[in-house]
């Protein structure tokens, strides 16, 4: 038995680990890494496996850093099944398409910039093909297999089973539980996937896997501890309060998938409370928050109880007086015509890309504007630069000063924080803990902490027997 690391080594995005038992081999997730231009470029080397070998891909949730290779998984030989939920298969259907629409269009857009020199264009081929195309993105949704439901334990092989298990991140999103054989060996391993904090209002808090021999346990803020719901809420109805104030716009640069649904689920209790301006103006500019948004809608089983009776009763608790998906091009374009009264939601939430882009340029220069960080940004992101405390940063070759006020509100974060990355590996108990999914420093801060279990903070590329 082996397990191997592909992908998110000390370093956040990219998830991708490989075990090997009884003839068998699974992956568990086939991330994009994202952030500088640099770590993009990497999602073109070899995974460091042959893709044709691989039997299961397990799938943990739909964001793009777990589930963005698996196109070109499947473009390079890989032919057997995915294993997701219902909703991560839902969700993972919009995130690949879009991801290769992307794909297809920067590769355009990289072709336009070479001069029609035959040569030069040869030699530049590599730059415009695309990491995988919109067919590519089909053929893998084609591979897509069993929708699994939470704690139900499948075999996949004689000798290797799993169980999924809500992992309370995002919907869909699971935490998995290995149980291997192979000549008369056992060992179990729990993959924490990415992990949700306990208490919010949409999803259910995490469910920890039974203990385990092994633990392969996400550290993305291993070094610290969000602030509590309740002022978070405060500061958000604060910030939009304020920008309206002084005649301005607030733009949240929104992850498509939870973070957008949360952020309008507390828009709502807020003008429903009366604790924000009745004529405010809200526009959901991602057509992928939007699809998403819709399939939320599909499955209520994902939800706290009371979320779940209130879609039940036909209430859509997404959905406040002066709220617009735009999901046309020129929609969004129209939103530049309000100078104030506007939220706008926009993704990308590390504005790495997308139409936030177009936003901050209308708004990051203007004092009277607010920009509100929701959610994690990753070293290399213009959202990161800004949160730092850039003066002024780059937006489509054009310098933009930051003179709006910024703020960074992480009691929204769909991660567990620090201690409830101890709590639960305590409850697993592990011999054994590989660390992923974590920037360096914040791993090595983390490890301090733990007792009682051999910790590794794997690299690209490193195999271990267990
Ligand atoms: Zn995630
Ligand atoms: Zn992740």
């Amino acid at each position: 038995m082996r397990i191997g690391f592909h992908g998110a080594d000390r370093t956040v995005t990219g998830s991708c680990h490989r075990v090997e038992c009884a003839g068998v081999r699974l992956l568990i997730d086939c991330g994009l890494a994202q952030g500088s231009r640099e770590t993009e470029e990497r999602n073109r080397e070899a995974f460091g496996f042959d893709p044709a070998e691989v039997d299961f891909v397990l799938l943990t949730h739909a964001h793009l850093d777990h589930c963005g290779r698996l196109p070109l998984l499947a473009k390079r030989g890989f032919q057997g099944e995915i294993i997701a939920t219902a909703a991560t298969r839902e969700l993972a259907r919009v995130v690949l398409l879009d991801a290769a629409h992307l794909q297809e269009e920067e590769a355009r857009r990289n072709l336009r910039r070479i001069p029609h020199r035959r040569t030069q264009q040869l030699e530049a081929a590599i730059d415009v093909e695309p990491l995988y195309s919109v067919l590519d993105a089909l053929n893998c949704l084609d591979r897509f297999g069993r929708a699994v439901t939470y704690a139900e334990a499948i075999e996949l092989a004689p000798g290797v089973r799993v169980t999924f298990l809500d992992a309370g991140h995002i919907l869909g999103s699971a935490s998995l539980f290995l149980e291997l054989q192979e000549h008369g060996r056992q060992r179990t391993i729990a993959f924490s996937g990415d992990l949700g904090n306990r208490g919010r209002p949409l999803l259910r808090s995490p469910v920890v896997p039974p203990r385990s021999d092994i633990a392969v346990l996400e550290t993305t803020y291993g070094d610290r501890l969000h602030k509590p719901i309740a002022p978070s809420i405060e500061e958000l109805f604060a910030a939009i309060s304020g920008a309206f104030e002084r005649g301005g716009n607030v733009v949240i640069p929104t992850f498509a998938l939870e973070r957008a649904q949360e952020v309008l689920w507390y828009l709502r209790q807020g003008h429903d409370q009366g604790r924000l301006p009745t004529l405010m103006q809200v526009f959901l500019d991602s057509p992928m928050a939007i699809s998403a948004t819709q399939i939320f809608e599909h499955h209520p089983e994902c939800f706290e109880p009371h979320v779940a009776r209130q879609f039940g009763a036909g209430h859509d608790p997404f959905l406040l007086p002066g709220l617009h998906f735009t999901r046309d091009a020129t929609d969004s374009i129209a939103i530049n015509r309000f100078r104030s009264g506007a939220v706008i939601l926009a993704g990308a939430g590390m504005c790495n890309g997308g139409r936030v882009r177009h936003h901050l340029r209308q708004n990051l220069w203007r004092e009277s504007c607010a920009i509100i960080f929701v959610g994690y940004a990753a070293r290399g992101t213009l959202a990161r630069r800004i949160i730092d405390g850039a003066k002024s940063v780059q937006i489509f070759e054009e310098e933009i000063r930051v003179r709006a006020s910024i703020h960074t509100i992480n009691g929204f974060s769909a991660h567990a924080d620090r201690d409830e990355l101890l709590d639960w590996h305590e409850q697993v108990r592990p011999q054994r803990t590989f660390l992923v999914h974590g920037e360096e420093d914040v791993m090595q801060a983390f490890a301090a902490l733990l007792r009682d279990s051999r910790v590794e903070m794997p690299e690209f590329g490193q195999t271990s027997d267990i």
